[in-house]
């Protein structure tokens, strides 16, 4: 067996298609709303739904580290809460870290990976993903999926 998938890679946002740099804009501007006083890792994430709706998240740390949410699943959440029965079809994650840099695509943890699947499945639907920075490269995957192949699942 062989796994493999492509996706798109860009020099900067600016190469994006309109909507598409508005939702990085967006992801980067929601690193703002990141509570992130242990890590100093801020990200922001931005998503339209199926419906069109701009949903954004960010992500929120505890000093209890295990309570500490993802941006993605704080989006995820929010969306659900927000606007019940729609879902994502393109989320953009951005970042901004600790040195104040943001220069290279940011990639999403394991179990967001496995969040946006369940999503996928559970609205059977594609989600792309934009991995983005401010001042790098992107990556455009056309579905979560591919980033995690072999997830869990009952
Ligand atoms: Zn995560």
């Amino acid at each position: 067996m062989k796994f493999e998938f492509e996706y798109e890679v860009y020099d900067s946002i600016t190469e994006l298609a309109p909507a598409d740099q508005d939702l990085v804009n967006k992801a980067f501007e929601a690193t703002k709303l990141s509570y992130s006083p242990y890590s100093k890792l801020k990200v922001g994430v931005c998503a339209i739904t199926n419906k069109g709706n701009v949903v954004v998240g960010s992500n929120q740390e505890n000093g209890s580290y295990s309570v500490t949410i993802c941006a993605e699943r704080v989006l995820l959440s929010t969306l659900s809460a927000q606007h019940p029965g729609e879902y994502i079809t393109t989320i953009a994650i951005s970042y901004l870290d600790w040195n104040n840099n943001s220069d290279k695509p940011i990639t999403p943890c394991g179990v967001c990976r496995q969040a946006i699947l369940e999503h996928q499945i559970q609205h059977k639907c594609n989600v792309r993903v934009i991995l983005s920075s401010k001042n790098g490269q992107v990556y455009v995957i056309k579905k979560g999926s591919d980033l995690l192949p072999l997830p869990f699942s009952i």
